[in-house]
């Protein structure tokens, strides 16, 4: 196989990984949020359009035909392109790849909130038609003390530009990120913003803090406290029982989340979903430790998997080895565990 003969970033959404990638930017604009190692050590750039417009050509020749529906522009945000330039790689992305359907990229509600709403449509009409937006939460308290860089308002008014211009929209809500401290203004502001908003997809990650960074200081200085796997299903159930004015996808898609089987659509799969977070939640202390564990090292990947009496024993005499060796507080032993994943 031929090298790959254009740029590649390091991420992309999980929804893309059959997309074709172009790499517009490279790193992320604000790399300042003190959860995030991902852009560590990259100084943000946006990359000249004649190399972008090369790599798409580059990627056709390299594909020899094959035709993609999708493309994800890399790396943390296309809008902060000049305007003219962004129209001018999707003008020459549809000339290459003509089938494609759908182009993305995540934006930061600081940037798009720069542009005006006639090029925000201007940008949806050449093909950007989908925006990934790291809203992460709707509480003031808590973007400023993650250091988010943006704020309920301005996601609220990038939102509205991305909708009237007629993108689709999919928002990453990030469980456990105000801590004991700031959960309850984490859970009903954020409830309040999605509710305005009404995005297309509203995904959930569940926060583990990774070691080195900002937020991990924070950990050990006192200055926050991470839910346990418990609080965070419980952060979960008021957050989906509080979304009332959402129509759209709501998805738990990545392994980091306890529930995977919360996947549907709102609000129609409520009731369901609701139902599935009770019968976790009246399981016995030590099953709900079981489901934990199974889920933490790859034997469940959903409740109804604790029926097999061969993974829940596997599982409990694990659990049980745990508690008997007396180092750690089960939920420190989770917190490690939800660590190893990112
Ligand atoms: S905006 Fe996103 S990519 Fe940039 S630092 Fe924050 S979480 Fe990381």
């Amino acid at each position: 196989m031929p090298s790959i003969q254009f740029q590649q970033g390091p991420i992309r959404p999980p929804s893309e990984a059959d997309s074709l990638l172009i790499r517009t930017t490279q790193g992320c604009p604000w790399n300042k949020c003190r959860f995030c190692t991902l852009f560590d050590g990259m100084d943000f750039s946006i990359r000249p359009v004649e190399d972008i417009k090369r790599d798409i050509w580059a990627a056709k020749a390299f594909y020899k035909g094959r035709k993609f529906d999708t493309c994800f522009l890399q790396d943390g945000d296309s809008f902060a392109m000049d305007t003219q330039d962004l129209l001018d790689v999707l003008n020459t992305l549809k000339q290459a790849f003509p089938e494609l359907k759908q182009i993305s990229s995540y934006g930061r509600a600081q940037t798009m909130t720069k542009k005006s709403p006639e090029e925000m449509k201007a940008i949806c009409d050449a093909g950007l038609n989908m925006l990934y937006c790291g809203m992460e939460s709707g509480s003031i308290d808590v973007l400023q003390k993650m250091k988010k860089g943006i704020t309920p308002k301005s996601i609220l008014k990038s939102a509205e530009y991305a909708k009237q211009a007629g993108m689709k929209m999919m928002t990453f809500i990030i469980l456990g990120l105000g801590g004991k401290e700031l959960s309850d203004q984490h859970v009903n502001e954020t409830a309040a913003l999605l509710n305005q908003i009404d995005p297309d997809e509203i995904r959930i990650l569940s926060l583990a803090v990774k070691p080195g960074t900002e937020l991990d200081s924070m950990v050990e200085d006192g200055n926050f406290t991470p839910l346990t796997e418990l609080e965070m299903v419980e952060e979960q159930r008021k957050l989906i029982s509080l979304l009332e004015s959402v129509n759209g996808n709501y998805g738990n898609y990545h392994s980091i989340n306890l529930l995977m089987e919360l996947n549907g659509k709102l609000p129609e799969d409520k009731p369901q979903f609701l139902a599935t977070i009770d019968r976790y939640l009246a399981l016995q202390p030590e099953q709900q430790q079981n489901f934990i564990l199974g889920r933490r090292v790859h034997y469940y990947s959903q409740l109804d998997d604790m029926s097999n009496q061969l993974y829940f024993d596997t599982v409990q005499r694990e659990l049980n080895k745990i508690e008997q060796s007396g180092t750690a507080n089960i939920d420190d032993i989770f917190y490690q565990l939800r660590q190893r994943m990112i």
